[in-house]
């Protein structure tokens, strides 16, 4: 068979990368190898994300410019998935008649077939049925396909909460859960192939397997800790209102997960988080944090915030800004509201000028900028394990030239924390061998905003030692 290229551009969260994943292999039968090159693609999917206006304008200004190229190449095949295509269906082609494809969330498993027709009969296809319960036909192994030391899982689909600005449960459907089975065998698979830490991935996955009667969520960490040849796992994400004593408890118990929490809280004022049909409020949320830190002192805490959200006032925001110096979080992501189709905030009043929102994002990072190096600083001196992803681009302090004679890695603290690291000059033993998927202890010496840097101090960390007493100071 003759080889035929895939192209493909993945916008969004860690659930597209995922299934981005899944595209590549099910098309793998039928000739298509992935190539960096759209120029020489022959088919090109563009995997979107919609959950703001400007990843979805992302999605389509990618497929203005394969406006071009289609019509220098008018065999090149054009397909659009994931998310925007849910949302749009029929109405892309409407609006771009050179799309050839476009492909819902819920049938990756049936695009063999639709390329194959495609290629065949020259027609145009659009799939974005929804359909309940899960297709395991769609989640393909893909641990041969890509290498890697860190990979996705996905646990679970969609999400039944309604948060009133999410567009999530319309373009993703239902909350539905995959069987334990299916999922520890996907990571059995990957293990063998050489990935040593995955992140399981839900909108929620406190809720994991509660509709279908499968095993709690803490209850498939317990398995998926069991799995020999892992080092780490991490998931997300965990909504605040379903964060139960036994998920924290498994922080301390479970030595492969590795002590960070993504736990979203979106405001700190109770009115907007009421707004948003959050179902929690801020004290609830702080009591949880408390218990967490009681249970597992040293855990890291990041945290999504939207700013600006439909009548959001000052004195809201302040309280949202309140909340951020309150918890000390390691690291956040802020996001200016966007409205979306289908999402009941679109139909709120008060809706915040875009100057405002920007300038009430900027006042949020800026905050939480200065917390993250405050707490990226209390870390120097320390040691760290760190699983090694590869190598490193330019660290700070060693010049270009320096750069060819040093031999610098990257890694992950378990708090999530990118470390680049290398190994002292002064030494006088050369640098040990150092693979990606490697567990190392690096001591800590510079503390930037967005990393550290440090020093391996050796090369493996005992499983053993992962869990008490592992961050000692040097
Ligand atoms: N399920 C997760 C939860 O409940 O926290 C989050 C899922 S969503 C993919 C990721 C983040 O996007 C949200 O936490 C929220 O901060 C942000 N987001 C969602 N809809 C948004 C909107 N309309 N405008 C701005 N940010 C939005
Ligand atoms: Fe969207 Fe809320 Fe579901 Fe998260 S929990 S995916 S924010 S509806």
């Amino acid at each position: 068979m003759q080889p035929k290229y895939l192209y493909i551009n993945t916008i969004g969260c860690q659930m597209n990368v995922y299934d981005s994943e899944k595209i590549a292999v099910v098309l793998q039968p039928l000739g298509y190898e992935l190539t960096r090159n759209v120029d020489t693609a022959d088919l090109i999917i563009v995997n979107t994300c919609s959950i703001r206006a400007k990843a979805e304008q992302k999605a389509f200004s990618f497929l203005g410019r394969m406006a071009k190229l289609k019509r220098k190449r008018p065999k090149v095949i054009i397909g659009m998935g994931g998310c925007v295509a849910q949302q749009e269906g029929r109405k892309i082609m409407e609006r771009m008649p050179f799309v050839d494809l476009v492909f819902g969330t819920h049938v990756i498993g049936r695009l063999p077939e639709m390329v194959t027709r495609i290629e065949q009969k020259k027609c145009h296809l659009v799939d974005v049925k929804m359909y309940p319960g899960i297709d395991e036909f769609d989640f393909t192994d893909t641990a041969g396909a890509y290498g890697g030391v860190c990979r996705f899982v996905t646990i679970m689909q969609g999400c039944d909460n309604y948060c009133t600005y999410c567009v999530v449960p319309y373009v993703r459907g239902r909350e539905t859960s995959r069987k334990p089975e299916f999922i520890l065998s996907e990571i059995r698979e990957l293990i063998d192939g050489g990935v040593r830490e995955v992140t399981l991935l839900g909108q929620n996955v406190n809720s994991y397997g509660q509709k279908e009667g499968l095993c709690s969520f803490p209850g498939l960490l317990e398995k998926v800790n069991a799995l020999e040849g892992l080092e780490r796992m991490r998931f997300t994400t965990s909504h605040p209102k379903d964060l139960s004593e036994d998920l924290m408890l498994a922080f301390r118990d479970l030595d492969k997960l590795c002590r960070h929490i993504h736990l979203p809280v979106q405001s700190g004022a109770n009115t907007v988080l009421k707004r948003m049909n959050r179902k929690y409020t801020r004290e609830v949320y702080l009591g949880k944090i408390e218990k967490l830190r009681q249970v597992c002192p040293d855990i890291a805490i990041t945290s999504d915030f939207i700013a600006g959200f439909p009548g959001e006032t000052e004195t809201e925001f302040s309280e949202t800004l309140d909340l951020i110096k309150t918890v000390e979080y390691d690291s956040l992501f802020a996001f200016v509201y966007s409205d979306r189709p289908n999402a009941p905030a679109v139909h709120f009043g008060d809706k915040i000028s875009e100057t405002e929102k920007k300038a009430r994002l900027q006042v949020l990072l800026d905050l939480q900028e200065q917390l993250t190096l405050k707490k990226n600083r209390s870390m120097v001196g320390s040691i760290q394990a760190v699983l090694v992803e590869g190598l490193s681009r330019k660290q700070p302090g060693h010049s270009e030239s320096d750069i060819q004679s040093i031999i610098q890695w990257s890694g992950r603290t378990e708090g999530n924390k990118i470390v680049n690291f290398d190994w002292a000059d002064d030494r006088e033993t050369a640098a040990p061998e150092i693979e990606a998927g490697h567990l190392v202890d690096v001591r800590i010496k510079r503390a930037l905003s967005h990393s550290l840097w440090g020093e391996l101090v050796r090369t493996k960390t005992a499983t053993a030692d992962l869990k008490g007493g592992k961050y000692y100071a040097a």
